[in-house]
């Protein structure tokens, strides 16, 4: 282990030690106690067959992929077919959150909205969301979601800024009116260094309840410096994580599954495919069997923060998923 990533780990495990033991005063003080002995609380992932998106970041392949209107009716058609199957067994099979995680940008169809809408009506699901560069119509989706029977204190977002498409002042004011409209969201980017000015100036826009998470750069072919880590720390408290080598095991993931438009599952957006599918028999097996997930590293949030571990759910609450902090500030 290296100087930097020996300071990291030590500054992390002080981090989360504290964060623990704060939450476990809060959490025995309201009689929660997430996790212990309590039956499974489960997420699924999902991710339709849309490759496309309204912005054309320059690093991106969905920007340049013009879709056809069959494949739009194709993304329609699975989404719903998947929305129906998840409210057949969603309560059966404790499923409590639903992230749509999609290649592109779902929300500015109206179908994503219309799905979201009818699953948060139901009791059995407690949260659901999309990833999201916010570029859709607040007024238009959230018609459309109220119009479903939506439960707005159960739609979450993770709202992705896209300098290049988009202004800080633009980007906040969005995140502020979706708060007012009684939306949870995160906002965040990714950490290019050139950027870091930028983003603290974004931070500085956000209210101080919206966390700004600050993922780490992978085409970056160095490793940050100690004072990138240092600003980007400033406003990312948790941007550390992102620096870890977490190891994989897959014993740690029972409670999630990643299900594509067809039906293929895996067990997280990065591991590696399995031969089972959603559609194809009994759903609680998917939970309980191992599927080998091949990968050597957790190498992204939605891998690593996921992990049935006790850091996740004190940092980031039930349903870690949604990257929404119990204190948006840090430990
Ligand atoms: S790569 Fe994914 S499935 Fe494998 S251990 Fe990590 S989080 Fe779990």
């Amino acid at each position: 282990m290296d100087r930097q990533t020996d300071r990291l780990c030590s500054s992390l495990k002080r981090c989360e030690a504290e964060t623990k033991s704060r939450c476990a005063d809060s959490l025995a003080h309201c009689g929660e106690n997430p996790g212990a002995g309590q039956d499974p609380r489960r997420t699924v992932l999902y991710r339709g067959s849309l490759k496309s998106c309204n912005y054309q970041c320059s690093y991106c392949p969905f920007s340049k992929h013009r879709i056809s209107k069959r494949e739009l009716e194709d993304d329609r058609e699975q989404w719903f077919r998947f929305c129906e199957s998840l409210r057949e067994s969603a309560e059966d099979l404790s499923i409590r959150a639903l992230m749509v995680v999609p290649y592109g940008e779902a929300l500015i169809h109206p179908w994503y909205w219309e799905g979201l809408g009818g699953l948060t009506k139901w009791d059995a699901l407690e949260a659901a969301g999309a990833q999201t560069n916010l570029s859709f119509s607040a007024e238009r989706s959230l018609k459309i979601f109220d119009q479903f029977g939506g439960a707005r204190e159960k739609l979450r977002l993770w709202a992705s800024f896209h300098p290049e498409m988009t202004t800080c002042e633009e980007f906040a004011a969005k995140c502020i009116r979706l708060r007012r409209e009684g939306i949870l969201l995160c906002a965040g980017a990714v950490g290019v260094p050139g950027n870091v000015d930028l983003l603290r100036r974004l931070r500085e826009m956000l209210p101080d309840e919206i966390y700004l998470w600050i993922n780490k750069m992978d085409g970056l072919k160095r490793p940050y410096t100690e004072e990138e880590i240092r600003l980007f720390q400033s406003i990312d408290p948790y941007f550390d994580r992102e620096l870890r080598h977490v190891p994989a095991d897959e014993r740690l993931c029972f409670n999630r599954l990643f299900v594509e438009a067809d039906g293929k599952v895996r067990r997280c957006n990065i591991s590696g495919a399995s031969d089972k599918n959603w559609y194809g028999g009994h759903r609680k097996d998917l939970f309980e069997e191992s599927f080998l997930c091949r990968r050597k590293w957790c190498s992204c949030y939605l891998a690593y923060g996921l992990r049935e571990e006790e850091t996740n759910q004190a940092l980031f609450g039930p349903d870690p998923v949604f990257r929404i902090p119990r204190r948006p500030g840090g430990c």
